[in-house]
């Protein structure tokens, strides 16, 4: 029988080392928020495979739709023979979209796909090339997706040269000595000196920062860059693959801010671990780029968007943004009681919804990043049965992305374990 050691030693004796799997943790099966290893020792998954699951691992709902599909026909490229599932999502997606504007959408298979198109668009619709993204920020790991992300270590290091034309603001972050007005003023300095605005064709923002650590640009922020973008002629491109589909109890958190960008990404929570993603945006910009300049041959294809659909009505039916917001609640609870426990060590409690961060710094200096105890944190949770993800520019940040459908059972157990396992770090 496969053990986790034994499927270690095989995956590193044929994987590459830029793919290495942070947990020796080989997945069996999964139901819900509960998820077991090869060995059938039992997880509780805070991590939803970095934010796939919002709707839990296996809905059935899910697992139908994609079956049903699977019989039907599995391939059919959208831009050859489409279906009706390829048009109800655009339906759906054009609905949900923030913003009165008449929508389009386009469909691809990841992220970064996703931020490519909508740059893509973007300088076709424009006819500008500059993009203007933020530290911190991360976008996906191909050439043009790897050149707008913020973080170096380790998704830059070695992988350059990366397209021209990129240029980065920095991100409001207070708890480090950046706020909202600061950052505006780098952007407005930054468009005098470096980049004039009438050569910028977007300017692409996580209106909650994933892998940068779950830092939320203020909604008066988002308002601000909106006017700026509107005074210029310039595209806003709101990515939202990893804050999106009720994950933070919005569809999606830039309707916090209640600003409509030009151009939408979302991946990840769309279709609970189907790979398919889109770009979603007013219909004048979208329609910019001639018939065969976008998405590729499985560029929502026919199970990503059976899948996609059956998403969409769970979150509507299972009311999962209330859901999101419960979680919220409970999380701060028992993460505060926390922090007043160990206010030198546990810097900042924040996000929203179900994509909530713990930030860790150093008991001997309040001012310096405890990576060690983070992974020790993480490693010590895999021993209570507790999946978690690091994020943050120096992966000081625990983030926990439960699915939105978890039990209360099961929350309760998960945060209970945490606070126990924090004892013992
Ligand atoms: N954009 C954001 C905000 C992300 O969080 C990610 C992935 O973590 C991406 C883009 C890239 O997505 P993918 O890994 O599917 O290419």
């Amino acid at each position: 029988m496969a053990t986790n050691l034994t499927l270690q030693q095989r995956k590193q004796a044929v994987f590459a080392n830029g793919q290495g799997n942070l947990y020796p943790v080989y997945v069996s099966h999964a139901k819900n928020a509960e998820m077991w290893d090869v060995e059938g020792n039992r997880y509780l998954d805070f991590g939803t495979g970095i934010a796939v699951c919002n709707t839990g691992h296996a809905h059935p709902k899910i697992v139908k739709a994609v079956n049903d599909q699977m019989e039907k026909f599995s391939h059919s490229c959208v831009m050859v023979n489409p279906y009706e599932s390829a048009v109800e999502l655009a339906e759906k997606l054009t609905q949900l979209a923030p913003g009165d504007s008449p929508k389009k959408a386009m469909f691809v298979t990841t992220g970064a796909e996703a931020v490519e198109n909508a740059v893509k668009i973007a300088r076709a619709h424009t006819g500008r090339r500059g993009v203007i993204a933020f530290n911190g920020g991360f976008h996906g790991r191909t050439n043009l997706t790897m050149g707008l992300t913020g973080k170096i270590t380790p998704y830059k290091d070695f992988f350059g040269p990366f397209p021209g034309e990129i240029y980065h603001a920095p991100f409001p972050n207070p708890l480090h000595g950046i706020t909202a007005e600061q950052s505006l003023a780098a952007l407005a300095m930054l468009m005098k000196v470096d980049i004039s605005p009438k050569d910028v064709a977007a300017i692409i923002i996580e209106p909650i920062q994933g892998e940068g650590g779950f830092y939320v640009a203020p909604p008066e922020f988002l308002k601000a860059l909106r006017a700026l973008c509107d005074e210029h002629g310039i595209m806003l491109i709101c990515d939202e693959i990893q804050s999106g589909f009720a994950r933070t109890g919005h569809m999606f958190y830039t309707e916090a801010a209640d600003i409509e960008p030009d151009l939408m990404t979302m991946a990840k929570g769309i279709a609970g671990g189907i790979p398919i993603s889109a770009v979603v945006g007013k219909a004048n910009v979208m329609d910019t780029a001639p018939v065969g300049g976008l998405g590729g041959t499985y560029g929502g294809s026919p199970l990503g968007c059976a899948a996609a659909v059956a998403v969409l009505d769970v979150i509507k039916e299972e009311k999962l943004a209330e859901r999101a917001t419960m979680i919220e609640g409970r999380f701060y609870e028992t993460l505060n009681a926390l922090k007043a426990k160990y206010p030198k060590v546990i810097a900042e409690v924040r996000g929203h919804g179900a994509m909530i961060a713990l930030e860790l710094m150093s008991e001997g200096d309040p001012a310096v990043p405890n990576p060690a105890l983070t992974k020790a944190v993480i490693g010590k949770a895999l021993d209570y049965g507790l999946i978690l993800l690091a994020c943050g520019f120096y992966g000081n940040v625990i983030r926990f992305l439960p699915p939105l459908t978890i039990p209360e059972t099961h929350l309760r157990e998960g945060l209970d374990q945490f606070t126990a396992l924090f004892d013992e770090v």
